[in-house]
Protein backbone atom coordinates (compact mmCIF):
# COMPACT_ATOMS: atom_id res chain seq x y z
CA UNK A 1 0.00 0.00 0.00
CA UNK A 2 1.29 3.69 -0.77
CA UNK A 3 -0.49 6.75 1.16
CA UNK A 4 -0.68 9.86 -0.87
CA UNK A 5 -0.71 12.37 1.69
CA UNK A 6 2.68 10.22 3.26
CA UNK A 7 5.92 12.36 2.83
CA UNK A 8 8.06 9.09 3.36
CA UNK A 9 6.16 7.15 0.43
CA UNK A 10 6.70 10.18 -1.90
CA UNK A 11 10.54 9.90 -0.45
CA UNK A 12 10.82 5.89 -0.77
CA UNK A 13 8.74 6.10 -4.33
CA UNK A 14 11.34 9.24 -5.56
CA UNK A 15 9.11 11.68 -5.86
CA UNK A 16 10.59 13.78 -3.18
CA UNK A 17 14.49 13.77 -3.88
CA UNK A 18 16.58 12.84 -1.30
CA UNK A 19 20.32 12.29 -0.28
CA UNK A 20 19.91 8.44 -1.38
CA UNK A 21 22.72 6.00 0.30
CA UNK A 22 20.95 2.63 -1.28
CA UNK A 23 18.21 1.55 -2.54
CA UNK A 24 16.45 -1.83 -3.38
CA UNK A 25 12.84 -3.21 -4.51
CA UNK A 26 12.03 -3.49 -0.44
CA UNK A 27 13.59 0.02 0.97
CA UNK A 28 15.31 3.62 0.74
CA UNK A 29 18.39 4.45 2.95
CA UNK A 30 18.36 8.18 3.44
CA UNK A 31 20.59 10.53 5.10
CA UNK A 32 18.00 12.45 7.81
CA UNK A 33 17.33 15.85 6.98
CA UNK A 34 17.96 16.92 11.09
CA UNK A 35 19.96 15.02 11.65
CA UNK A 36 21.18 13.93 15.57
CA UNK A 37 24.74 13.79 14.02
CA UNK A 38 26.70 13.86 10.94
CA UNK A 39 25.84 10.76 8.83
CA UNK A 40 22.41 9.88 10.48
CA UNK A 41 20.83 7.71 8.12
CA UNK A 42 17.40 6.41 8.00
CA UNK A 43 16.02 3.34 6.15
CA UNK A 44 12.40 3.68 4.41
CA UNK A 45 10.21 0.87 3.54
CA UNK A 46 8.91 1.27 0.18
CA UNK A 47 5.36 0.14 1.13
CA UNK A 48 3.82 2.02 3.51
CA UNK A 49 3.53 0.40 7.02
CA UNK A 50 2.43 2.92 9.80
CA UNK A 51 4.97 0.89 12.46
CA UNK A 52 6.60 -2.21 13.14
CA UNK A 53 2.69 -3.34 14.22
CA UNK A 54 1.92 -3.26 10.86
CA UNK A 55 5.60 -4.65 9.40
CA UNK A 56 5.87 -8.26 8.67
CA UNK A 57 8.69 -10.28 9.62
CA UNK A 58 9.98 -10.74 6.21
CA UNK A 59 10.81 -7.26 5.10
CA UNK A 60 12.24 -6.38 8.73
CA UNK A 61 14.71 -9.50 8.13
CA UNK A 62 15.51 -7.50 5.40
CA UNK A 63 15.65 -3.82 6.32
CA UNK A 64 18.38 -4.86 9.56
CA UNK A 65 19.87 -7.07 7.30
CA UNK A 66 20.85 -3.73 5.29
CA UNK A 67 21.39 -1.83 8.62
CA UNK A 68 24.65 -4.00 9.40
CA UNK A 69 25.83 -2.93 5.71
CA UNK A 70 25.13 0.86 6.05
CA UNK A 71 26.13 1.30 9.52
CA UNK A 72 29.41 -0.35 8.58
CA UNK A 73 29.45 2.23 5.67
CA UNK A 74 28.62 5.00 7.71
CA UNK A 75 30.88 4.57 10.79
CA UNK A 76 33.60 4.30 7.90
CA UNK A 77 32.89 7.34 5.72
CA UNK A 78 32.21 9.30 9.36
CA UNK A 79 35.00 8.17 11.62
CA UNK A 80 32.19 7.71 14.10
CA UNK A 81 32.98 5.84 17.57
CA UNK A 82 29.54 4.54 17.96
CA UNK A 83 25.92 3.98 16.71
CA UNK A 84 22.56 3.81 17.93
CA UNK A 85 20.02 1.86 16.02
CA UNK A 86 16.38 2.96 17.00
CA UNK A 87 13.27 2.57 15.59
CA UNK A 88 9.80 4.97 17.25
CA UNK A 89 6.57 3.50 17.39
CA UNK A 90 3.43 5.85 17.98
CA UNK A 91 3.43 9.53 18.78
CA UNK A 92 4.20 8.41 23.10
CA UNK A 93 7.50 6.73 21.82
CA UNK A 94 8.57 9.85 19.99
CA UNK A 95 7.36 8.82 16.30
CA UNK A 96 6.91 12.39 14.01
CA UNK A 97 6.58 10.60 10.82
CA UNK A 98 3.96 7.70 10.46
CA UNK A 99 5.50 5.50 7.83
CA UNK A 100 8.14 2.55 9.47
CA UNK A 101 11.68 3.82 9.59
CA UNK A 102 14.73 2.73 11.41
CA UNK A 103 17.50 5.47 12.37
CA UNK A 104 20.66 4.81 12.31
CA UNK A 105 22.88 7.53 14.38
CA UNK A 106 26.86 7.67 14.84
CA UNK A 107 27.91 8.60 17.85
CA UNK A 108 31.10 10.17 19.24
CA UNK A 109 32.13 11.37 22.68
CA UNK A 110 30.69 14.10 24.23
CA UNK A 111 28.57 14.66 21.01
CA UNK A 112 25.50 15.75 23.13
CA UNK A 113 23.21 13.95 22.02
CA UNK A 114 20.52 12.42 24.72
CA UNK A 115 18.71 8.89 24.48
CA UNK A 116 19.05 7.66 28.23
CA UNK A 117 15.86 6.90 30.18
CA UNK A 118 15.19 6.35 33.99
CA UNK A 119 14.69 2.88 35.37
CA UNK A 120 11.95 1.15 37.00
CA UNK A 121 12.27 -1.23 40.11
CA UNK A 122 11.54 -4.79 38.85
CA UNK A 123 10.97 -8.09 40.75
CA UNK A 124 12.24 -11.06 39.62
CA UNK A 125 9.21 -13.35 40.36
CA UNK A 126 7.35 -10.53 38.32
CA UNK A 127 9.32 -10.12 35.35
CA UNK A 128 9.27 -13.93 35.25
CA UNK A 129 5.60 -13.99 35.43
CA UNK A 130 5.64 -11.35 32.55
CA UNK A 131 8.04 -13.17 30.49
CA UNK A 132 6.42 -16.05 30.73
CA UNK A 133 2.80 -14.06 29.95
CA UNK A 134 4.33 -12.23 27.04
CA UNK A 135 5.85 -15.67 25.72
CA UNK A 136 2.04 -17.16 25.53
CA UNK A 137 1.46 -14.49 23.16
CA UNK A 138 3.70 -15.63 20.85
P1 LIG B 1 10.75 9.82 13.98
O1 LIG B 1 10.68 10.91 15.01
O2 LIG B 1 11.33 8.54 14.48
O3 LIG B 1 9.40 9.63 13.31
O4 LIG B 1 11.78 10.34 12.91
C1 LIG B 1 11.44 11.09 11.79
C2 LIG B 1 12.72 11.55 11.19
O5 LIG B 1 12.48 11.91 9.84
C3 LIG B 1 13.32 12.78 11.87
O6 LIG B 1 14.65 12.48 12.30
C4 LIG B 1 13.29 13.84 10.79
O7 LIG B 1 14.40 14.70 10.84
C5 LIG B 1 13.28 13.00 9.52
N1 LIG B 1 12.68 13.63 8.36
C6 LIG B 1 11.50 14.26 8.28
N2 LIG B 1 11.27 14.69 7.02
C7 LIG B 1 12.35 14.31 6.28
C8 LIG B 1 12.73 14.46 4.92
N3 LIG B 1 11.96 15.11 4.04
N4 LIG B 1 13.91 13.93 4.51
C9 LIG B 1 14.71 13.29 5.39
N5 LIG B 1 14.40 13.10 6.69
C10 LIG B 1 13.25 13.61 7.14
ZN1 LIG C 1 4.01 6.15 3.80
Amino acid sequence: MIKDDCIFCKIAKGEIPSATIYESSEFRCILDVAPANKGHALIITKEHYDNIFQLDAETAAKIFSFATVAAKAIKEETGCEGMNVLQNNGAVAGQTVNHFHLHLVPRNTDDGVNMSWKTMETEASEQQALAKSIKSRI
